[in-house]
């Protein structure tokens, strides 16, 4: 369905460890349009040309091309500086890549921004999300995706550190404990991401009767609802390495909200309840 439509529009763009997201959105930030892709191939140029094919299928949904398009975002996990990702532990190889230049040259070459993939989250919560965060100055969102990722509002500015570093989800929290993609021990994102859950949850049925097969993390949160014992345990750690963030960073930052987003968040009342108290 084409959708008339006065204002600028805009391609929004979220990468992730698993899949990528493209949307066709006005300056309401309402989404005209938007498509979403397992992405075949983590290699950088395998994604920029899977994304390229992603937003030209996006404009044409709507009959629009590239020059109907004021400019471009891009939100990408891992460590997001002047147009480049330097490393993100999720995209193995991605060290140094120009995304944000790459991006533009294959769509027309609108202005093309990027950001990392919490801070555009948060940006869009307290933009157009639910009423009670809106322009909340004060307020930390939480990514639960294939990684943990981290966007913090202080005061009404986005902090970014000196170099966009700012990465909660490799925050320590069980020194000496599981292996992180980052390469550290222990981090949040090693016990709470999605990738983590299914792990640790085979990790845990391996040494019983019962091993399993590759599992995700949405299915770990699946199983435990249902009250497999071991899931319940996995999600457990999970809501622990989160709670150990939250309370630290509650202490620095004192926000007045704490936002969970992602496929993760997916497990609802199961990780809130728990995080809450
Ligand atoms: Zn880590």
């Amino acid at each position: 369905m084409e959708v008339s439509c006065r204002g600028p529009l805009f391609v929004g763009i979220d990468i992730g460890g698993t899949n990528c997201r493209v949307a066709l959105v006005d300056d309401s930030g309402h989404v005209l349009h938007r498509r979403k892709e397992a992405l075949r191939d983590l290699s950088f140029d395998a994604c920029l040309e899977q994304i390229g094919g992603l937003v030209t299928a996006v404009l044409q949904g709507q009959a629009k091309s590239c020059d109907d398009i004021a400019a471009i975002g891009v939100g990408c996990p891992g460590l997001c500086y002047a147009g480049k990702v330097s490393a993100a532990a999720n995209l193995p190889g991605w060290r140094d890549v120009p995304l944000a230049q790459e991006l533009q040259q294959r769509c027309g070459d609108r202005p093309t921004f990027l950001v990392n993939d919490a801070d555009a989250a948060l940006e869009a919560e307290v933009w157009t999300g639910d009423e009670s965060i809106r322009d909340v100055e004060d307020i930390v969102l939480l990514t639960l995706g294939t990684g943990v990722g981290t966007g913090i509002l202080s005061g009404g500015r986005l902090l970014q550190g000196s170099r966009g570093c700012i990465e909660g989800g490799h925050v320590i929290v069980h020194p000496g404990g599981r292996r992180c993609g980052c390469g550290q021990n222990g981090c949040v994102e090693a016990y709470a991401s999605g990738r983590a859950l299914g792990e640790r949850y085979m990790e845990k049925m391996a040494s019983t009767a019962q091993p399993t097969e590759k599992v995700s993390g949405e299915m770990v949160v699946k199983r435990a609802r249902a009250g497999d014992q071991g899931a319940l345990e996995t999600l457990s750690e999970a809501v622990e390495a989160l709670a150990l963030l939250c309370i630290a960073l509650a202490r620095i930052l004192d926000p007045q909200a704490f936002v969970l987003v992602g496929g993760v968040a997916s497990a609802g009342d199961m990780l809130l309840e728990p995080l809450a108290t």
